[in-house]
C-alpha cells in the first residue's frame, strides 16, 4: 500500500501499488500521474474491487483507490444515495397502493 494507514484484509497482500516503482502517483495532483495510477489499478491489480469497496465503505478521502479518483467515488456515493432514496419512495408508494386496493394475494 502506498502510505495508507494499516488495514486488515487478505486483499492487501495482493495490492500491487505497494511494490510499484512510483507509489507517489496514487497521491499525486498531476493528472498524468493520477491517470497512470488509475490505469495500473484497473489493468494490473487483482484486488481492485476489494480496494474500491473498502474506500467506499470507509469514506477515505483522496488518493486513487480501486482504480477510482476521489471525484469518481463521490459520484458513485451520490448515485447510490439517489437510488436508495428512489427505492424508499417506491416501497412507500407500493405499501400505500397495496393498503388501498384490498386485492392483496399471497403466494
Ligand atoms: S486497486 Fe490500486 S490502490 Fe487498490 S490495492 Fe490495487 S493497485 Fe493499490
Amino acid at each position: 500500500m502506498h502510505g495508507r494507514p494499516p488495514i486488515d484484509g487478505v486483499w492487501l497482500q495482493s495490492a500491487t501499488c505497494a511494490s510499484h516503482p512510483h507509489p507517489e502517483w496514487w497521491h499525486s495532483h498531476d493528472p498524468r500521474e493520477i491517470d497512470a495510477a488509475v490505469a495500473h489499478c484497473r489493468n494490473h491489480c487483482l484486488v481492485a474491487e476489494d480496494c474500491l469497496a473498502f474506500a467506499l465503505a470507509t469514506g477515505v478521502k483522496g488518493s486513487v483507490w480501486g482504480g477510482t479518483t476521489q471525484h469518481e467515488r463521490t459520484q458513485m456515493l451520490h448515485r447510490n444515495d439517489r437510488l436508495l432514496a428512489r427505492g424508499r419512495r417506491f416501497r412507500r408508494a407500493s405499501r400505500r397502493s397495496t393498503k388501498g386496493s384490498g386485492n392483496v394475494t399471497t403466494g
